[in-house]
């Protein structure tokens, strides 16, 4: 259990010496139990001092990497039950499969769509993570050269399911990009070992709870430090039950022989393996591996996955301004909304899909949506007679006309008021603009003295 600042203040020196940086030991106990503060800070704290309160402050959901570079995948390290308590720090990963024993044309074939499995959405892009490299042949020197080729062709770190001696064959030849040992429950000690001596991560997989603490336990006694949990659920009611609480002994119980990432194998026969990513994505889920390479199916899971974690403390933002959309004129429309990341890229979605030039003003409301932009008092009649005085858009149009969302109507007068711009109430919903654009008559947009 965490500590108290009092708690951590006892086992302090009580010297007062300032070598912290803070004023008194009290002063810096109260740091370290907000986690604003580590103990190596205090150079004549005692060494049992420094153990204990290291391993306080240690999460309680150990980090493990997999890979290394631009693509290493962070699994764990996270320190609360729901997002609104904190935050989520690292996304579920999802890792797509391939066999060692497809045909050579098949086997890149299959690489290239894990490759292309990458998309771009409201200015960022979400990918799959991992290949997970499935052993079917059984011969070590194939599964080598194919754990080989997996890492040359897509550039994504390594999960290695296989048995100990194709294992060990793939680990002498890729150590260096730090893959995930991933061996079936009975060759569990063998690769204990080569993840021991590697320092490599190692998926430990054993049927339920029970069994996994056992065998996690066993792990640890072969000197495996970086591990991740898989109860080995055989449905999705098992594997959404495992995980919540797994995680729930690791965050609320600070169990030390649980406390680890989970990973989920939904590839055959795992029943209904979408549903059950999509629930552990939202619950404590840190691995998944999936046997498909539909965009269909990935999509909608990575799309789920972005909004979660995504801290809402932190709206993804775009920079206010004026963004022309399509070859615009000087009568093109002209329409306003928020920087919120999602808004502006729906927004700009739905004016490019009506295939209508138009001019779409961002205003800078610390990323907020519209209406809560509006109910925070940052989106006002005031604040937009104020960019449209200043963002220079009246210079690039003839007319003074401008589409306010429909969620915000009410605005409409007070900026009529306060600038020389007319407003049209456009829909309330971003999804009616294109039909509302292409409705407009020509018109609405002559020049002001038209
Ligand atoms: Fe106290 Fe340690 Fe800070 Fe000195 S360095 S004031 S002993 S907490």
């Amino acid at each position: 259990m965490a500590l108290t600042a009092l708690e951590i203040y006892k086992l302090l020196p009580k010297t007062n010496c300032k070598e912290c940086g803070f004023p008194t030991c009290l002063a810096f106990a109260m740091q370290l139990a907000t986690g604003k503060a580590t103990i190596d800070l205090c150079g004549p704290a005692s060494e049992e001092a420094k153990e204990t309160l290291g391993a306080a402050a240690a999460p309680p959901l150990p980090k493990v990497t997999v890979g290394t570079g631009e693509r290493e995948v962070v699994l764990g390290d996270e320190t609360v039950l729901f997002r609104h308590e904190k935050t989520f720090y690292h996304p579920t990963a999802i890792a797509v499969s391939v066999a060692d024993d497809l045909g050579t044309d098949a086997f890149a074939a299959r690489l290239g769509a894990i490759r292309a499995l990458s998309f771009e959405r409201v200015g960022q892009r979400i990918s799959v993570d991992l290949v997970a490299l499935r052993c079917a042949s059984g011969d070590p020197g194939k599964y080598a050269r194919a754990a080989v080729a997996a890492r040359e062709a897509t550039g994504l770190p390594l999960a290695l399911l296989a048995p100990a001696g194709p294992l060990a064959a793939a680990v002498e030849a890729t150590a260096d990009s730090r893959p995930l040992l991933a061996p079936p429950p009975q060759d569990l000690g063998e690769a204990a070992k080569i993840a021991a001596e590697r320092k490599l991560p190692l998926r430990v997989r054993a049927r339920g709870i029970d069994g996994l603490q056992a065998a996690l336990s066993g792990a640890r006694e072969a000197g495996a430090k970086d591990l991740v949990a898989d109860p080995a659920p055989e449905n999705l009611r098992e594997a959404v039950a495992d995980a919540i609480g797994i995680r729930r002994l690791a965050i609320l119980s600070r169990n030390r022989g649980l406390a680890y990432p989970t990973a989920f194998d939904l590839g055959a026969p795992f029943p209904d393996p979408f549903p059950a990513a999509a629930l552990l994505i939202a619950k404590y889920g840190s691995l998944l591996v999936l046997d498909t390479t539909d965009p269909a199916d990935l999509l909608p899971l990575l799309t789920l996955r972005q909004n979660l974690f995504t801290d809402p403390q932190r709206p993804i933002q775009v920079e206010p301004g004026v963004y022309a959309v399509g070859n615009v004129t000087a009568s093109s429309p002209v329409l306003i909304t928020t920087n919120f990341s999602l808004t502006y890229f729906t927004v700009r979605g739905d004016i490019e899909a009506s295939r209508i030039p138009s001019y779409l003003l961002i205003a800078d409301v610390d990323g907020m949506s519209v209406l809560t932009a509006w109910a925070a008092g940052k989106f006002t009649g005031e604040s937009i007679a104020k960019m449209l005085a200043g963002c220079g858009v009246g210079e690039q149009v003839s007319h003074r006309t401008l589409i306010l969302p429909g969620m915000v109507a009410r605005l409409s007068g007070r900026i009529e008021e306060l600038s020389a711009w007319r407003v049209l109430v456009g829909p309330q919903e971003s999804s009616a603009l294109p039909s509302y654009l292409r409705r407009l008559p020509p018109a609405a947009f002559l020049p002001a003295n038209g």
